[in-house]
């Protein structure tokens, strides 16, 4: 039963408190007192270092799209670590994986492979930079994109700290560049007048647009289809670039989020998914805006792209495996786990009447502890602030779930892998029926 004081969990943590800021490399999504450690992993199941099994549905924030350790991508690494880790040449592998991709992605003729979504995003922004030769890239407030200092701008600016809509001035986060933000415009979620006429009146410097189509960070708020048309129109107009950080969205359909939505892209950050598990990210393009990378016919190499672990061997072949298993039946028949989900915690949500509401798409869900939700950043943290016990809801329902076999993402989220089941989904949607009941109490 968590919390548990002299579980190994919380022993491991005191010891980890000692040599890592937080205890921590990265922003693990728990709530204290400690993190549960995990041992190991097997298809829809984690088992922890207390020997406790719980169904994952974070699956290290979708990036394992067929759970833990699926015999045939573990199978492809074990068969690529016994050839070759790491090489300071190309593999077969790099182009396979990025055949599969390109075969997929209506507006990816060519793609590099780095390390993690961070480096997709960068590189997308430095392409884009390069290939217009202008500064100014706009991004959405509140959205996340990885940690660089660009893409990082506004992504958890503070309320007290906003500047008027129409200015578009953004804040650097913590720790990134003082003037990181002067080449950042800040658009409003799904504003489709304010953002046009903030990207008309930074025209002739605007690089390009990031918009990520379903913005974890703002309760999985999507971009409408009008405001993603409007951004396709006007960037076209300008000279500038849309980019599409699919790093996370690239599991919503079959060609990524794009070809879901019918929106195509001049340049496409990827990661999560495409590496099978293990670290990767990718930016891609048409041909013409990659040449903004390497040009082929003057055979020389423009923004640098170096990168001692790109297109790893091994996350090329757990890659090549993974995409080749996430055939069209496959991401159909997830799909439809994720309606069961979403559909079965909506239900339990009116049944309990609790203050929450249900969003997501695809293979993604969301249950958020609040009701009306709100599009813009601004708008969540107005709900947030009138409904002060929102995060203490989010804690005790996450605690609950722990303690009931269920791990998932700690502001409420759940993303599904192809290891799951319907038995898989309907325990997660009683026990958020039960949560919900005893949050209520
Ligand atoms: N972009 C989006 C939309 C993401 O969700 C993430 C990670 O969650 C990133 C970029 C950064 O990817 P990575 O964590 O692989 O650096």
């Amino acid at each position: 039963m968590f919390p548990d004081r002299g579980s190994n969990s919380s022993k491991l943590f005191d010891r980890a408190l000692n040599v890592m800021p937080g205890g921590n490399s990265r922003h693990t999504v728990y709530f204290p007192p400690y993190p549960i450690y995990a041992a190991r992993g097997e298809g829809a199941w984690v088992t922890d270092v207390d020997g406790v099994k719980r169904l994952d549905f974070i699956n290290n924030y979708s990036s394992l799209i067929h759970g833990h350790c699926h015999p045939e991508v573990t199978a492809a690494i074990a068969r690529q670590a016994g050839l070759l880790t790491a090489i300071s040449l190309p593999t077969e592998a790099e182009i396979e994986l990025a055949e599969i991709i390109c075969a997929r992605m209506p507006s990816v003729d060519q793609i590099r492979f780095a390390n993690s979504g961070t480096e997709g995003v960068m590189m997308a922004i430095k392409t884009a930079r390069a290939y217009t030769g202008r500064r100014i890239i706009a991004k959405i407030e509140g959205a996340y994109h990885g940690s660089d200092d660009t893409a990082a701008v506004s992504t958890y600016p503070h309320p007290g700290r906003f500047s008027p809509p129409e200015s578009g001035i953004g804040i650097p986060e913590p720790g990134s560049a003082p003037g990181s933000a002067a080449d950042v415009l800040v658009l409003q979620m799904n504003d489709v007048e304010g953002t046009r006429s903030l990207l008309r009146a930074h025209g002739t410097e605007l690089a390009a647009v990031l918009v990520d189509p379903l913005v974890k960070n703002l309760a999985y708020q999507p971009a409408s289809i009008e405001f993603l048309t409007m951004l396709r129109e006007e960037t076209k107009a300008l000279g500038a670039l849309l980019i599409f950080d699919e790093v996370y969205s690239l599991r919503l359909g079959f060609g990524g989020a794009q070809e879901l939505l019918g929106i195509k892209a001049d340049i496409t950050a990827m990661g999560k998914i495409i590496g099978g598990g293990l670290p990767v990210g990718a930016v891609g393009g048409s041909a013409e805006i990659m040449s903004a990378v390497y040009d082929q016919r003057e055979g020389k190499a423009r923004v640098s792209h170096g990168g001692t672990y790109n297109a790893n061997p091994l996350t090329m072949a757990a890659g090549v495996a993974a995409m080749r298993l996430f055939d069209r039946p496959a991401f159909e028949r997830l799909n439809r786990l994720g309606d069961r989900l979403r559909d079965g915690l909506t239900a339990v949500v009116e049944a309990t009447g609790a203050d929450a509401m249900v969003r997501g798409a695809a293979s993604i869900a969301g249950l958020f502890h609040a009701r009306g939700g709100g599009q813009t950043y601004r708008e969540l943290a107005k709900v947030r602030m009138d409904n002060p016990d929102m995060s203490r809801k989010a804690e005790l329902f996450f605690h609950h779930m722990l303690n009931n076999g269920v791990l998932m993402g700690g502001p409420g989220f759940f993303i599904l892998s192809t290891a799951h089941t319907e038995a898989d989904v309907d325990h997660v949607i009683e026990q958020a029926g039960r949560a919900l009941e005893l949050i209520k109490a």
